[in-house]
């Protein structure tokens, strides 16, 4: 697990989206245990987002706000991860489909038959 040093550090770059999802997942992991990051990352999203909002006149929830965006990059990592699962076993498919057909092509021109 990060430190609470390393989290902070990210704060400001995954508020702006600038993390890689890899980084973003141990980087929300921690912020949702650790009391002293989540503040730290209140801070923070409110002197970005937050102050951005503030000029235009809006209004702003940060608790509320920043549980939804949490939850939504959660949701995205996870959603990133059962496609990336997905793939890997359609190539895993597609290897094994290749690698059967040449083992086959081999035993017609060496006239043994396929034991499968
Ligand atoms: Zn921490």
């Amino acid at each position: 697990m990060k430190n609470c040093k390393d989290v902070e550090c990210m704060i400001i770059p995954y508020l702006n989206g600038q993390i890689s999802e890899r980084k973003m997942q141990k980087f929300i992991d921690h912020v949702m245990e650790c009391p002293s990051c989540y503040e730290e990352m209140e801070i923070g999203y409110m002197a970005t987002i937050g102050l951005e909002r503030l000029e235009k006149g809006a209004s702003i929830n940060i608790e509320e706000e920043m549980k939804r965006m949490l939850e939504q990059s959660r949701k995205q990592i996870r959603l990133h991860t059962q496609i990336h699962r997905v793939s890997v076993l359609v190539n895993v498919g597609a290897m094994l489909g290749v690698a059967y057909t040449l083992i086959y092509q081999i035993s017609i021109w060496c006239g043994f038959h396929m034991p499968f």
